[in-house]
């Protein structure tokens, strides 16, 4: 059932078994999967309508540094559906070897298995609209002839899925008024969560309208699902529990904060430059998507065996095909990379994503400023260190070389790539209430429970302890279903 809570009478009290805060991709997967269990009733607080509005917006405006970052009105989108408003549907699980702990990436790993999450594959491809049931390299390289993947021994294929791309807040709108136990609140603002007063628990979420008019939400488990930046702002603001914010006793609350940074750092010329192409190129990806057929891209990345062989991140490329090379466009070419060109050449640009090491000092903290409904702004400030510019140095190098090893064709490293000139931000933000086991190390339990605290949980990729190179969206949809279990839902 939806509401809107601009209608509601000043000192209005809901009672629930489940109020979650934000209805987003993490918020209306999790609502909707616990409504299974009729014995539930859920309530969420959206901040926003049915589609974008001027106060809204406004409430999500903050400094980000650096200064090319999207500006934090503009990355995400504060309205039903959230982010996935105007998310690219790109999808792609974190490989294992994200979850584990690496020698050479400090702080890295999960204390979670990527095997733990494996077993809602096929439920997240449900709510994101995908076909089939798996990422699985294997699977899809046999699906269809055309395509011809880049074998080199010592990188794999990744398949990437795309969504239509599911627009969660149109999508699912009809299950969420038709739900009996849902009560979804539109132009509900959550700007307080208070606590029990052992601070062990929460008590009540007060939110405002757009007038300001206040009323109360007491559940008996609250999640917080309102995107990276927004979790941990909230719990900053919510003091009861703790002077310096929920969950903030080690000061963990808004840091280790990482985007995805991606960006061309080469062209290569490849042979059998037509056939490669229905499978690599993302506008061949698109319109085959439009035409309801594959649905996919392909990536490469080096094999787990050889990035821990050489202490390299997580690396994705993507290729986006330029045109076929006659004589005259190698000749336009230098030597090294128009020589010994096989059958059918052609140029590639070749963009990379490495994952950035979790640091510290990357972070959203709150600034003085207030917005409308009185709550004190985000400010981002999202940092790359040496160690990442080290680490895309070593991966660009270690590219070339195994590509052009591998007989796939030939590379060519642009002089000074990094830092980018035209860096791509994800607006995938994450890391920000991190999951660890010990409460000194991060914010949330490996059951996304806050530290500390017996009934709030986190859902969304704040919880990212590390952050691999794929999109997040596909991991956000499996964690919700996890924690919809842990709530009492019913995912089978
Ligand atoms: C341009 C762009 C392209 C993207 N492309 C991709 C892609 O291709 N693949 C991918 O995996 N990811 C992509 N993403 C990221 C993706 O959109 C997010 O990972 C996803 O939307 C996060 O889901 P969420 O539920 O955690 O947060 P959101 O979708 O941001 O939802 C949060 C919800 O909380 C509500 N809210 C916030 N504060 C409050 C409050 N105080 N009270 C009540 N409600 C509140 C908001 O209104 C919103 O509805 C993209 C993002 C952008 C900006």
């Amino acid at each position: 059932m939806i509401f809107d809570a601009n209608q509601l009478p000043s000192g209005t009290r809901l009672e629930c078994d489940v109020c979650i805060i934000g209805g987003g991709v993490a918020g209306i997967v999790l609502a909707l999967t616990l409504s299974r269990n009729s014995a539930l009733k859920i309530v969420i607080a959206e901040g926003g309508g049915f589609d974008s509005d001027p106060f809204s917006t406004a409430l999500y405006t903050g400094e980000a540094d650096p200064a090319d970052y999207p500006a934090m009105h503009k990355s995400r989108l504060r309205y039903l559906g959230g982010s996935s408003n105007h998310w690219g549907g790109w999808t792609l699980p974190l490989r294992a070897s994200d979850f584990a702990p690496r020698e050479f990436l400090p702080r890295s790993g999960w204390p979670i298995t990527r095997e733990s999450l494996a077993r809602y594959d096929a439920e997240a491809s449900r709510w994101l609209q995908l076909n089939g049931d798996t990422h699985d390299t294997a699977f899809w390289l046999n699906h269809s002839d055309d395509f011809q993947p880049l074998h080199a021994p010592d990188m794999v294929t990744d398949i990437y899925r795309l969504s239509p791309p599911t627009r969660f807040g149109e999508a699912y709108r009809q299950q969420l008024k038709d739900a009996e136990n849902i009560y979804l609140m539109l132009h509900a603002n959550a700007v307080d969560l208070v606590a029990h007063e052992n601070a062990r628990a929460a008590r009540q979420l007060v939110c405002m309208n757009q007038t300001s008019r206040r009323f109360e939400i007491a559940a008996s488990q609250y999640v917080l699902a309102a995107g990276g930046i927004e979790n941990p702002r909230l719990m900053l603001n919510f003091r009861s529990f703790h002077r310096d914010g929920l969950g903030n006793e080690h000061g963990n609350v808004g840091r280790y904060f990482s985007d995805h940074v991606g960006f061309r750092f080469s062209q290569a010329v490849i042979d059998g430059y037509a056939g490669r192409r229905p499978l690599y190129d993302p506008v061949v990806g698109f319109t085959d998507r439009r035409e309801g057929a594959h649905r996919l891209v392909g990536g490469m990345s080096f094999s787990d065996a050889y990035s821990n062989a050489n202490g390299l991140r997580n690396t994705g490329f993507l290729f986006q095909f330029r045109g076929p090379l006659d004589e005259s466009g190698l000749a336009e070419l230098p030597q090294s990379m128009a020589g010994n060109a096989g059958n059918d050449p052609g140029l590639v640009d070749v963009f990379m994503g490495v994952e950035q090491a979790p640091n510290r000092d990357s972070r959203v903290s709150l600034v003085r400023d207030k917005d409308l409904l009185g709550m004190n702004k985000a400010e981002l400030d999202f940092r790359l260190d040496k160690s990442d510019a080290e680490a895309v140095n070593a991966s660009a190098d270690h590219f070339a070389r195994v590509f052009s090893a591998s007989g796939l064709g030939r590379v060519k490293l642009e002089q000074g790539f990094w830092p980018p000139k035209a860096p791509e931000y994800g607006s995938h933000h994450m890391g920000t209430t991190r999951m660890s086991l010990d409460p000194r190390d991060g914010v949330v339990d490996p059951d996304c429970r806050v530290h500390g605290v017996d009934n709030v949980f986190v859902a969304g990729s704040s919880v990212f302890p590390t952050y691999g190179y794929a999109q997040p969206t596909w991991t956000i949809v499996c964690l919700a279903l996890r924690l919809a279990e842990t709530l009492g839902g019913d995912v089978s």
